[in-house]
């Protein structure tokens, strides 16, 4: 019986943490030994260990990640598992399924437990993310399913997966959608699919994204009576600041605070302003509210209108936006589409 040919490129992260002398925990491990520790992936694949990085993915970059998009398109194997920290994998793994153009699995894992205490998670999710990648349902769905992450015997869409707890062992939720499948024994049990209509449409925008630069975007979450002082310094010294778009965290369905509405305005006129729910995710208002501040008002003044991503994933894609090449309206028909 031929195997399976799964190829797990390793980034880094607590997965691949080992502890110094004094007992921290230091980035350490390469693909190797996170394969080695499970000796149970022999029978199941045949796998490819490659270690890309020693970083924690709090330090990761665009970059980097464009770079793994690109080898990923390269590689001649059935499945893809990436293992990185936990920190950005809501991010990383957007990132990926925005870019990277295949129909076989692409799986990000990681761990919440450091491979120092008892019961660490990470042996547990490589094993279980490479059983999805060879999964059947899985390989006939992997266009259907895009980039997915494994954690805790889920598997979560790549653009609803969200870090919800900075240490909890079950830190990973959809909390819109819900995950896609169970790991149950040693079965993968499907649930849904998922809504993939504005991915693809964006998808198809961002070709130029992997030959672009850098584009950095600000993420800005508004809270009670902000004043707006980072708005001035931006609407007064945007070349000095080097941002090329703006995501605005807002409140309920996208209004902020009366004081900084025009502060809002007058940034949209000069920088792609993303508006996106501070509470998380869920679709926007888009004709309820009337008075400066909300959203009839933020919508005639020229703000992007962020739909149901959240904030993060908005950056994200505002991020690949630009860095595609994409003008303002461009732009704003490829988040239109998310709600
Ligand atoms: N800071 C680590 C990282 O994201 C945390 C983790 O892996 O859970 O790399």
């Amino acid at each position: 019986m031929t195997l399976p040919r799964i190829q797990i490129l390793a980034l880094g992260g607590t997965i691949a943490t080992a502890p110094d002398a004094s007992g921290a925990m230091q980035m350490g491990l390469g693909a190797d030994d996170l394969v080695a520790a499970v000796p149970l992936l022999a029978g199941l694949a045949d796998i490819r260990a490659e270690t890309v990085s020693r970083v924690g993915s709090h330090s990761l970059s665009f970059d980097q990640i464009h770079a793994l998009a690109n080898r990923i398109m390269g590689l001649d194997v059935d499945g893809v598992v990436v293992t990185q920290g936990t920190d950005t994998l809501e991010e990383t793994s957007f990132l990926l399924d925005l870019l990277v153009e295949r129909d076989i699995p692409v799986i990000v894992t990681a761990a919440m437990r450091n491979p120092a205490l008892t019961s660490p998670d990470g042996p547990g999710n490589l094993l279980a993310a490479v059983r999805v990648a060879c999964d059947p349902w899985v390989k006939a769905h992997a266009k259907a399913l895009g980039v997915v992450a494994v954690m805790l015997d889920e598997i979560y869409a790549a653009s609803d997966v969200l870090k919800i707890h900075p240490t909890r062992l079950n830190a990973f939720a959809s909390p819109q959608t819900g995950p896609l499948a169970a790991l149950v024994e040693d079965r993968v049990v499907p649930l849904s699919l998922p809504v993939r209509a504005p991915v693809e449409a964006a998808r198809k925008r961002l070709g130029g994204a992997l030959e672009g630069r850098e584009q950095p975007v600000a993420l800005l979450w508004f809270g009670l009576d902000e004043p707006g002082y980072i708005l001035e310094a931006m609407v007064d010294h945007r070349d000095q600041l080097g941002y090329r778009g703006v995501v605005v965290g807002a409140m309920g369905g996208g209004h902020v605070p009366e004081r900084v509405a025009s502060l809002v305005g007058q940034l949209a006129e000069i920088i792609p302003t993303v508006v996106s729910p501070r509470a998380g995710g869920g679709p926007l208002l888009r004709q309820t509210y009337g008075g400066p501040s909300s959203e009839i008002a933020l919508r005639k003044a020229g703000l992007i209108w962020g739909g149901r991503l959240n904030p993060l994933k908005a950056r994200v894609l505002l991020q690949t936006c630009l860095r595609a090449g994409l003008d303002r309206s461009a732009i704003a028909e490829v988040f239109e589409a998310f709600g």
